[in-house]
């Protein structure tokens, strides 16, 4: 390998960390021990603040909001922000929700990060698109049911959306992160492209935490079973049979919310 002389001051650590989906509980255990390892917490806002007991005391704790592309602090910004604290010599964590490489911004990161010659180590977690379903007794995959899961962002913030009729065609569980507010389209290309209007499709909502609330049923009444209820938190969309094993005898629904 190349040798590289690296000047004074020191260069630090980054580490991105997956969070896991909402209950504290689903951070790992090497999550938890770099949290505690870390002088600096860059701490996103969908990220529960009870995680940062294992941040060691002293640790500056930064908060860098990005919810659903309204007022957040801008990427470029934070990938700066980490590069400074990090040539400082400083330890930091990038504390991120789920696992840092699923629609999360995660690669973008390591690839500035790395580019600035940092050193980077990514600790995976708990995605939301299969921790918040296994709350309910969903798997993405089953043998019998679905052959595969496509994740797909439902968010379409240049105004390009997916091809959901080609994604009707793979057969497998569709699992839709920040779909909530586009449901009522997304359900009408799907069954447009051929899917049938009884599929049996779901949302979630603040997976995994106390206030989680879930509406189940078929893909043609789900936009408005979701509107009766007033979600409008995080929430994972679940499309295909994979649905039906929700509640099945022995699975007990976590902390469901009246
Ligand atoms: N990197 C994250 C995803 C970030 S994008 C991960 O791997 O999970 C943010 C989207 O993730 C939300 O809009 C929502 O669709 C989903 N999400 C994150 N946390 C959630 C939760 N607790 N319950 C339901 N959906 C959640």
């Amino acid at each position: 390998m190349e040798q590289r002389t690296i000047s004074a001051p020191d260069v630090g650590k980054v580490t991105l960390i997956g969070a896991g989906p909402g209950d504290p509980e689903l951070l790992t255990l090497k999550a938890a021990r770099a949290l505690g390892a870390a002088e600096v917490v860059l701490i996103d806002d969908l990220v529960d603040r009870r995680c940062l007991v294992h941040a060691r005391p002293g640790a500056r704790i930064i908060e860098v909001g990005k919810r659903g592309g309204c007022k957040s602090t801008p990427q470029a910004f934070i990938e700066r922000l980490m590069i400074r604290c990090a040539r400082q010599g400083r330890t930091v964590a990038r504390l991120k929700g789920g696992d840092p490489f699923v629609f999360g911004r995660g690669g973008e990161e390591l690839q500035a990060l790395r580019a600035a010659g940092m050193e980077v180590e990514v600790i995976p977690g708990i995605t939301a698109g299969i921790g918040v379903p296994a709350t309910l007794g969903i798997p993405v995959t089953h043998r019998n049911l679905a052959r595969g899961v496509t994740f797909v962002t439902g968010h379409a913030r240049d105004g390009a959306e997916p091809d959901w009729a080609a994604l009707a065609r793979t057969g497998t569980t569709l699992v839709i992160y920040m779909g909530l507010k586009r449901l009522g389209r997304i359900a009408s290309s799907l069954m447009q492209a051929g899917m049938k209007r009884d599929t049996p499709a779901c949302a979630i909502e603040n997976g995994t935490l106390e206030t989680q609330r879930q509406v189940i049923g078929t893909l043609a009444d789900l936009a408005t079973d979701v509107m009766d209820r007033g979600l409008d938190g995080p929430a994972i969309i679940v499309v295909g049979d994979v649905v039906r094993c929700a509640g099945i005898a022995g699975v007990v629904p976590v902390r469901r919310a009246a």
